[in-house]
């Protein structure tokens, strides 16, 4: 088998690229996170209650997705990013809870 040493500069340049651009998404759900402790203060609910907290989130998801469509409404939410941001803030806080309670075990 040839290596093909150009070929694989280019990959370790598009994974080095990748992780650096999912380093500030990291980042932005670490700042999603201080800004829900913030308003919530630390958060443990029920597994059945979490669900649905995720499920919001996750539904703004869908709102955004629906811009400029006929099925959108003024009260959508509308930033894709943000709203996909707060989805993974509330599963790494329904996540953290989880990981405190196996620890505790
Ligand atoms: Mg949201």
């Amino acid at each position: 088998m040839k290596i093909n040493i150009p070929e694989i500069r280019k990959q370790i340049e598009e994974v080095e690229e990748d992780l650096l651009l999912t380093n500030t998404v990291i980042n932005d759900v670490y700042d999603e996170l201080k800004r829900q402790r913030k308003m919530y203060h630390v958060q443990r609910h029920s597994n059945l209650k979490w669900l649905p907290i995720l499920l919001e989130e996750v539904g703004e998801v869908a709102e955004a997705l629906q811009i400029d469509t006929q099925a959108a409404k003024e009260s959508d939410a509308d930033d894709l990013y943000k709203e996909l941001t707060q989805v993974a803030a509330v599963a790494i806080s329904w996540a953290a809870q989880l990981k405190e309670q196996k620890d505790q075990k």
